[in-house]
C-alpha cells in the first residue's frame, strides 16, 4: 500500500468510528513530506493535516480561493514546484472540498460584491470566469488542476499527483484523481513505445514458449496507441457519503504529539487564553 492509499485506508476508517485508525509514517518516509493545495476556506483550518493522518512537519500547505490552478506555469505552479525543490516535497495532492463558496459564486454575485467594495467593474478584467479561474464544480475544478501540475514543465515527472475532495463536515476524503495509477499507466505506455520502436529489446525480452515471429506487435506506431486500460480522471466519481456528527479524528497526530519530547511538542494555544494576553479582561460588572 503506498503513503495516499493507506491515507485514504486510515481515514475511511476513522470516519467510520474506528478509534485505531491511524497512518505509520514510518513507513512511508521516503513519501514524505506531502505538499497539498487546497481552499483558503477556514473550516478548513481544523481539517489539515488531520484528516491525512500526517504530522504537521510531514505537511506542507499551500492555499489559495478555490484550489484552482489556472496555467501549468502559474505563480501557483511556481510555489509547487519549489515546494518541491526547496522543502523536498514527495507528493502532491490537490485537495477540494464540499461546499466550496468560490464554486457557487455567480460572475454577477462577485460584481455586484466588488462594487460593495468600492472596485468598479471597469477595473475588472473583462472575462472574469477565466481570471479567477471560478468553476461550477468542485471535483472538475480539482481535476483540471491536477491536470495543469501533471503536465507541467517544472514538477518533476515522477511525482506522484493525486486529486482528492474532502467533505468539509465528515472530514472524509475521496479519490479523484490517484496519481500512482496516473503514473504506472504513464509508465506503461513508456514500456509499449520502447516495445513497439525497438524490436531487438523486445525478442531479447521475450519468453523462449512464445513464438515471437508469429506475432504482430509493430504494427502500431508511437502516438497511434490506444490509452491503457484502466482507471482515468473522466472516469471519477463522487461518492457521496454521510454526514457524521463529529469529525473524524485520527489517533496518529494526538498519539505521536502525546509521546513526542517535550522540546519538540509545540505550544498549544487556546484562543480564549491568547484573547485574554492581547487584550485587558472586561470591567467586573457594576
Ligand atoms: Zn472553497
Amino acid at each position: 500500500m503506498r503513503l495516499f492509499e493507506a491515507i485514504l485506508d486510515a481515514n475511511h476508517r476513522a470516519v467510520a468510528g474506528d478509534k485505531n485508525a491511524g497512518v505509520r509514517v514510518a513507513d512511508f518516509a521516503d513519501s514524505l513530506p506531502v505538499v497539498a493545495l487546497t481552499c483558503i476556506d477556514p473550516r478548513m483550518n481544523p481539517l489539515m493535516p488531520s484528516v491525512l493522518g500526517l504530522r504537521e512537519e510531514d505537511f506542507i500547505w499551500l492555499r489559495n480561493a478555490g484550489n484552482i490552478i489556472t496555467h501549468s506555469m502559474s505563480s501557483t505552479m511556481r510555489s509547487l514546484a519549489l515546494a518541491c525543490v526547496v522543502k523536498g516535497g514527495k507528493e502532491i495532492a490537490v485537495i477540494g472540498h464540499t461546499d466550496c463558496r468560490v464554486g457557487q459564486t455567480t460572475v454577477l454575485q462577485l460584481t455586484e460584491r466588488f462594487n460593495a467594495l468600492g472596485v468598479n467593474r471597469s477595473h475588472l478584467p473583462d472575462n472574469l470566469v477565466e481570471f479567477f479561474g471560478v468553476f461550477a464544480s468542485e471535483s472538475q475544478n480539482v481535476m483540471k488542476a491536477v491536470d495543469f501540475v501533471r503536465h507541467s514543465p517544472i514538477i518533476g515527472p515522477k511525482v506522484p499527483v493525486h486529486g482528492l475532495l474532502v467533505n468539509i463536515q465528515s472530514g472524509r476524503l475521496e479519490w479523484l484523481v490517484n496519481g500512482y495509477q496516473e503514473l504506472d499507466a504513464a509508465a506503461a505506455r513508456i514500456a509499449e513505445a520502447v516495445n513497439v520502436e525497438n524490436p531487438t529489446m523486445q525478442s531479447a525480452f521475450a519468453s523462449p514458449e512464445h513464438d515471437v515471429g508469429a506475432r504482430k506487435p509493430f504494427e502500431t506506431k508511437v502516438g497511434e496507441q490506444e490509452p491503457v486500460p484502466g482507471w482515468s480522471v473522466k472516469d471519477a466519481r463522487i461518492v457521496e457519503v454521510p454526514v457524521p456528527e463529529e469529525p473524524p479524528k485520527i489517533r496518529l497526530v494526538e498519539e505521536q504529539r502525546a509521546h513526542a519530547p517535550a522540546s519538540k511538542r509545540p505550544p498549544v494555544i487556546s484562543p480564549s487564553k491568547n484573547r485574554s494576553r492581547r487584550f485587558p479582561p472586561p470591567p467586573p460588572p457594576a
